[in-house]
Order: structure tokens, then C-alpha cells, then sequence
């Protein structure tokens, strides 16, 4: 146990979230607890895990996760280790939504994204049909996150773009998509920054500069395709040009990235695989399995293309393996499963009580201590 890697989870604490300030110690090795010397409390070694308050065994939950992760049917979990039913799919939801506040915590901070491909994914469910539509960094393959609903409209991709910005910031930006009009809206719609002049009001929205879009569509005949067509919604093909050589190394206007994490993801989700008896019920689950497996896909699996060469002496070549997360250097390493479920994710810092009139001496003391 190492008081100085955990912080306290009590949310009335003035130390709450912060990690290595002294504050917490070993209350009990036997039960593996610690305390919070500000506001004694005690907690679980698991407490903010997606272990927390399960009876079963830490290996036995972290194989089985994995399993799900890389889309073995529930039903084989439930014959070869004799769990019930319920327990695997409550294993299943506790480390998607563990997994979805890692993913905000982690992936949604701005970064220079590049190139962003977006495609949604038709997915049958027990008594209908959901849409599922995903993005991804070309240059890191970084998967950026995914929305759900129950219609291909405007509302899913504005939500997706939504799930975009959080991970952007404002720099030559190219939007590759299918010819689908709700995308060049959301876009339109979401990258726009208020313009504060002091006025009453609401504040105009300026469109970020650096905004690119293309579009690829495909025309069928039957279930194969016959053309390719390439649209520039917006932008010069020069500025697309430059974006495509920084983010994929030259070549044309693509949707290929995203598609081939689409079929990874249906491979990975026993409930996406085509023509598959492992419907989900519910939209939720679907969401907590899209989660799970994005963060497994992001933070624990090398991914061969992503591999970079170090010339060593004598002409040879060592070669590096990384996954998408090491490529956008947001880690140093490739977790593990078990890594991604002990992860906590910090909680925010501590503000002191709304009250009337000058704070207290103590609270003052606290303020300087806490929240500085
Ligand atoms: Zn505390």
C-alpha cells in the first residue's frame, strides 16, 4: 500500500482529489484501508477503482473484462468459469462506465488533432435499430469517443462533434466524412467560439479559422462499390493537402482509418457482430461496451501501424511499438486491463461553502492550505 499514490474521495474534505500532499496514511494493512488525516476518514485501497466493493477475486474480474473487451460472448464466460449471468454483466457495466470517465479524464483534453475521420455504424438491438457514430485522430489513431441514438440525424452527429472539440484545439483542422449533410451542420454549428464585447446578451459566435471538410462518397451497385467520389466542402485543396501530408503522409481524401475501426469494433462488441444471436437489450449497455472497448483499443493494445523505426548501428533497425494513447503522448507506457480499471480519476479541487458575510479565520487557513 503507498499513501502517496491515492487521495481522499470525501467529497466534504478540503483535501479531497489530491494526491502525494501528506494527508493520507495506512489505517489498516489486514483490511487494506487508508485514512484521510484532514477529515478521518477511512476508505478502501479499491475506493474510485472499477474494483470497488466487488467480493470476487481482482484476476478474475480483470481476465474476464478482458475477454469482453475483445467481444467473447457473455454466454462463454458464463459455461467456462461458472458465473452467473447477472455478475459478468454487471462486471461488464461497472468497467464501461469506470472506462467513460477515464476516456473524459484522459482523451478529452485539447490537443492538435490534425486530421479527424467520422462514420457511424448501424447496429441491430433487440426490437430496433441504433446508430453508433465514432471518431478517430488519423495520425495517433486515437479513438476520440462515440455518441448512440436511436436515428441517423443531426442530434447524433452534433453530439459527436460536441465529443470532438472537447478533444481539439484551434488549429488546421480536416474533417473527413461520408456525404452526409448533418455533418457539415454540426460542424458548422459547434466549432465557434462567443465573441465577449461586455455587451447585454448573448455574444456573437466567430467559426474557428483552420476549419477544413471533405467528403467521401461511395456509390453502389448492389453491395459493391462502383465510384468514389471526393467533395471539398470547405478549404482549399492546397490547405488539405498540407494537413493530409502532416497526418497520413501524402495520398487523398479518405474515410479508410475510420472503417477500419469500425470492423474492430464489431469484432471487439459481441453485440455488433453482424448477423450475431448477442443482441443487447439496451441502448446503455451498448454504451458501456463502446466505452470498454475504446479505452482497451486506445490505451492497451500496440497497434502495427503505429510501430516507429530507431536506426541502430550497422544499418539495423529497432522497431517500437505503441499504441494510440503512447502515440498522442498521453502515457509513457502500454497499460494493462488491470492498470485501466485501478485508474482514479482525480476529483475536482475543493471549494469552500457559499456563506454571508467575510470567511472564518479557519476557512481562510483552509482556502490557503487547499485551494491554492
Ligand atoms: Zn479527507
Amino acid at each position: 500500500m503507498d499513501p502517496q499514490t491515492v487521495f481522499c474521495h470525501n467529497m466534504a474534505c478540503p483535501a479531497r482529489g489530491q494526491v502525494g500532499k501528506g494527508n493520507i496514511g495506512v489505517h489498516s494493512q489486514k483490511e487494506r484501508r487508508y485514512i484521510c488525516r484532514v477529515c478521518n476518514t477511512t476508505f478502501s485501497e479499491r475506493k474510485g477503482t472499477a474494483f470497488y466493493r466487488l467480493r470476487m477475486g481482482k484476476d478474475l474480474v480483470v481476465l474476464v473484462v478482458t475477454l469482453l473487451a475483445h467481444g467473447c460472448p457473455i454466454q462463454a464466460i458464463v459455461v467456462a468459469f461458472g458465473l452467473d449471468e447477472r455478475t459478468v454483466m454487471s462486471w461488464q457495466d461497472r468497467s464501461g462506465r469506470h472506462c467513460e470517465q477515464v476516456h473524459q479524464h484522459v482523451v478529452e483534453q485539447p490537443r492538435d488533432l490534425g486530421q479527424v475521420q467520422g462514420d457511424e455504424i448501424r447496429v441491430k438491438v433487440q426490437g430496433g435499430i441504433v446508430w453508433m457514430a465514432m471518431a478517430l485522430q488519423v495520425s495517433t489513431r486515437l479513438w476520440l469517443g462515440g455518441v448512440l441514438s436511436a436515428c441517423r440525424d443531426t442530434n447524433l452527429i452534433t453530439a459527436l462533434m460536441r465529443k470532438v472539440r472537447a478533444c481539439a484545439l484551434c488549429r488546421p483542422l480536416l474533417f473527413c466524412m461520408d456525404g452526409c449533410q448533418a455533418y457539415i451542420d454540426a460542424i458548422r454549428t459547434v466549432f465557434r467560439e462567443p465573441i465577449h464585447t461586455g455587451k447585454v446578451g448573448s455574444p456573437r459566435l466567430r467559426p474557428w479559422d483552420g476549419i477544413l471538410m471533405a467528403q467521401v462518397v461511395k456509390q453502389y451497385a448492389g453491395k459493391r462499390v462502383v465510384a468514389i467520389q471526393r467533395r471539398l466542402v470547405q478549404g482549399t485543396m492546397a490547405q488539405v493537402q498540407a494537413v493530409l501530408q502532416r497526418t497520413q503522409g501524402g495520398g487523398t481524401i479518405n474515410t479508410a482509418y475510420i472503417e477500419r475501426l469500425n470492423a474492430t469494433f464489431r469484432a471487439c462488441i459481441a453485440a455488433l457482430v453482424r448477423r450475431g444471436r448477442a443482441l443487447a437489450r439496451q441502448e446503455s449497455t451498448l454504451r458501456r461496451s463502446m466505452y470498454l472497448v475504446g479505452c482497451v483499443y486506445n490505451f492497451c493494445i500496440y497497434h502495427r501501424s503505429l510501430r516507429v523505426a530507431i536506426p541502430l548501428p550497422g544499418g539495423r533497425r529497432h522497431w517500437v511499438s505503441r499504441t494510440p494513447a503512447l502515440a498522442a503522448g498521453i502515457t509513457d507506457h502500454c497499460w494493462t486491463v488491470e492498470e485501466l480499471l485501478s485508474f482514479r480519476v482525480p476529483l475536482p479541487r475543493w471549494t469552500p461553502p457559499k456563506r454571508r458575510g467575510p470567511r472564518s479565520k479557519a476557512t481562510k487557513a483552509l482556502v490557503a492550505q487547499w485551494c491554492s
